[in-house]
């Protein structure tokens, strides 16, 4: 029902500053309605700085529960006590992605809770808002290639497909982006959505798309947060002209992002954002037209 993300690029936060932040973005879309809601963070290990392809990057953590939010926040807290999850651990760089769900396929339930799996390793994880109408179809497809599913979600065939996806791509091309697994993705799927991508594949990156349903992004600028500091400003400036922000946020309703920030723009439906170091690329789904940046200090209607 709802999905919100937040991205800091370049700007230490701690777990526990990240998690807040999700939780309070579930919390102002609450008022929508749900009946389960999740997250998901990286986990305590570092993506690996080596290109080398033998050292993959540690699974995100996913957290997932039936009812009402502070009990996901309970569950989380207690559950980083009983693993010694490190809350005081700093981020330069995290994109943490987070849902409130109001179940249309599958009863609500911790397994049908988002963000939903492409399996071991969440090499895929989604958050959905909106109704996959060919799941079944698509489900059927990827029973026959070996998937195994967990969930009675129309959603969970979203993450298998890309993983799906992007394991063949990988066979062609060493270079497979994001984006290209997205839009292969949303070429096989009908109905309404709005989607939230994260994958250890593309650490620190997101890509989000919709379709019918509503979806919004927020950046809040360095140079809000860095006025005085110049130095800062000129190392943050990109080529075209458009201050690299700290802090991004994705979100299907105002309501979760107003409090960080009112640079707020409406992603319209068949555009994909992808957001890779602080750089914001929007494309027209089919095409690689990039929206012209300067639309970010469009304001919310
Ligand atoms: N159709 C999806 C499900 O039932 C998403 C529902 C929602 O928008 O919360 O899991």
């Amino acid at each position: 029902c709802g999905i919100f993300a937040y991205l800091n690029v370049d700007v230490p936060r701690e777990r526990r500053f990240i998690l807040e932040l999700l939780f309070n973005g579930l919390r102002r879309l609450e008022y929508r309605g749900y009946d389960s809601a999740g997250i998901s963070i990286d986990s305590d290990q570092r993506p690996p700085t080596s290109k080398s392809l033998s050292l993959r990057t540690p699974p995100p953590l996913v957290f997932r529960e039936e009812g009402k939010i502070e009990k996901l926040v309970t569950n989380v807290y207690q559950e980083a006590y009983q693993s010694e999850l490190d809350l005081e651990l700093c981020f330069s760089n995290h994109a943490g992605i987070a849902h409130t769900r109001w179940a249309t396929h599958g009863l609500p339930s911790p397994r049908n809770s988002h963000p939903q799996s492409s399996g071991a390793g969440n090499d895929f994880l989604v958050v959905h808002n909106g109704i996959i109408t060919n799941y079944m179809v698509l489900k059927e497809t990827l029973l026959r290639h070996g998937f195994e599913f967990e969930s009675e979600t129309d959603t969970e065939v979203i993450p298998k497909l890309a993983k799906f996806v992007h394991d063949r791509l990988s066979e062609e091309a060493a270079d497979v982006s994001f984006t290209q697994v997205v839009m292969e993705v949303m070429r096989q799927l009908e109905g309404a959505y709005a989607l939230i991508f994260k994958s250890p594949h593309y650490p620190n990156e997101l890509v989000s798309c919709k379709r019918g349903s509503p979806l919004l992004l927020g950046v809040k600028d360095a140079g809000e947060e860095y006025a005085k500091a110049d130095a800062f400003e000129a190392d943050l400036t990109t080529a075209n002209g458009i201050k690299k922000p700290k802090e991004i946020f994705l979100a299907s309703d105002a309501a979760a992002v107003v409090e960080h920030t009112k640079r707020v723009m409406i992603i319209e439906d068949n555009e994909v954002v992808h957001i890779k170091d602080g750089n914001i690329s929007i494309f027209k789904f089919d095409s690689d037209k990039a929206r012209k940046p300067g639309g970010l200090s469009r304001p919310a209607s």
